[in-house]
């Protein structure tokens, strides 16, 4: 083993070494050292990273009550298979995670990632409904797993090449900005509900319908948040037809929206929620939380792995979850939203560039566009504001090719903020000021 001495020869020896279907790159990070909101590369640059590690660092990297509960329980007990056995530590983890869910008598099924969570979400629903049928949004993203993929509606070359589960369908998200339906708010009447009304009409018999997986707020799709009452009008649809409703919360949940979990804005209780990304500190682990009658309808073994539950990742989660009750950071996820919102909403009065700005707590996007009339998605300058940004040390990136990604810890500190808004705001102006040459194009893959 050759210990890499340098970022360029990390990032060869990891096209030699690492197949393309595990990676899509923004810029050359070869990070080794990270503190909250800030990050430092193998050459010892300070980046402020405004993705949180892909929403995952909410508590902030390296979070010290995090690290102390690793270091704890590595020293006593690193695995005992929770299927076999009975550590303490993963019951801790569900009973917490039981007070803080916006739903009564639930039980909870644990993994290891995003994608593992939502495959069980499928299965509990197909076995505790009898039904087969699973609805999904267009844009939406759920992992990469065989089920995960299946339901993701992102127009993935993989599906084409490897199959998938059957008896899926695919609905539009209530996305206002680029209305699948051409309409504006004003002359909105939420054709979004009415389009899954008349499916069940024709193509979809809604009694062969299981679950509807819906993100609260659609990340991947470029933090795309549904207009008041949408939620509350589609649960009403999907009780009259008996289908279940999962809420996707990898990205959206554990204090990132200001809420626990991003569902809660909508004032209606779905009936599973998947968590992950955040859970684990930066370890790998994932829950369904779901109504405990669904909770019970699979066999044995119907729904489980060997490092389920693993007590180093529980007690990790229980520092998050901990980590965010006592500095109260549901209340400032929703303070520094708000004020980061403003910001940007004010340079978007600057930049012809930005069309929309829109989120909830610090789950933020930034719609690029070419041309405010038409919204034509601007996908170049979106590549060359992200270069210039890791220029500048500043990490970010852009979902569907054009929707900047503005997700710093819940915990970064207020003048860091201001520094990576302002580090964001010269990245916008160099590009339109065509300080950023097209050679940077290929340097930038994003997705
Ligand atoms: N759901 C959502 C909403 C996500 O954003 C992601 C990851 N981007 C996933 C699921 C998949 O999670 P994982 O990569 O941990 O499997």
């Amino acid at each position: 083993m050759r210990h890499p001495t340098g970022r360029d020869e990390v990032i060869e020896r990891y096209s030699r070494i690492f197949p393309k279907a595990a990676r899509v790159t923004y810029a050359p990070l070869v990070m080794t050292r990270a503190e909250n909101a800030r990050v430092w590369d193998i050459e010892g640059r300070e980046y402020i990273d405004f993705l949180s590690d892909a929403a995952v660092q909410n508590v902030g990297h390296n979070n010290p009550r995090v690290v102390r509960a690793i270091k704890e329980q590595a020293d006593r007990l690193i695995h005992f298979t929770f299927i076999y056995g009975f550590p303490i530590e993963p019951l801790l983890l569900a009973e917490k995670l039981a007070d803080i869910a916006p739903m009564d008598d639930v039980k909870i099924s644990l993994g290891m990632t995003g994608s593992d969570a939502n495959d069980g979400a499928i299965k509990f629903a197909r076995a505790y409904t009898g039904r087969r049928t699973i609805l999904s949004y267009l844009r939406s993203y759920y992992g990469s797993t065989y089920g995960a993929m299946s339901v993701t509606g992102l127009d993935f070359e993989v599906r084409s090449k490897v199959g998938q589960l059957s008896d899926i369908h695919f609905i539009p998200y209530p996305n206002c900005y680029r209305c699948p339906f051409g309409k504006e708010p004003k002359s909105c009447k939420m054709e979004c509900i009415s389009y899954l009304k008349e499916k069940f009409e024709g193509e979809v018999h809604s009694k062969g319908v299981a679950l509807l997986l819906a993100e609260p707020v659609q990340g991947d799709a470029g933090m795309v948040v549904p207009p008041e009452g949408y939620f509350k009008k589609l649960k009403r649809v999907l009780d009259e037809h008996g289908i279940l409703l999962a809420v996707d919360e990898v990205q959206s949940g554990l204090g990132r929206t200001g809420k626990w979990f991003a569902i809660e804005h909508f004032g209606i209780e779905p009936d599973m929620i998947t968590i992950a990304k955040p859970l684990g500190g930066g370890l790998p682990i994932s829950a369904i939380i779901g109504r405990s009658e669904i909770m019970e309808s699979l066999p044995p073994l119907g729904h489980t792995f060997t490092l389920s539950g693993n007590p180093v990742a529980s007690r990790a989660a229980l520092a998050v979850i901990e980590e965010i009750e006592e500095r109260d950071l549901l209340k400032r996820a929703e303070k520094l939203g708000d004020y980061t919102k403003k910001h940007l909403e004010k340079m978007k009065e600057e930049h012809e560039l930005i069309g929309d700005v829109r989120g909830l707590g610090l789950m933020l996007g930034i719609d690029l566009v070419k041309d405010r009339e038409t919204n034509e998605r601007a996908y170049e300058e979106a590549r060359k504001i992200v270069w210039r940004a890791y220029e500048l040390g500043l990490v970010l990136a852009f979902l569907q090719g054009n929707v900047l990604r503005i997700q710093p810890p819940l915990t970064i500190e207020e003048e860091l903020l201001d520094e990576g808004l302002d580090r964001l705001e010269q990245a916008i102006g160099d590009v339109e000021n065509g300080k950023v040459p097209d050679e940077v194009l290929s340097k930038v893959q994003g997705w």
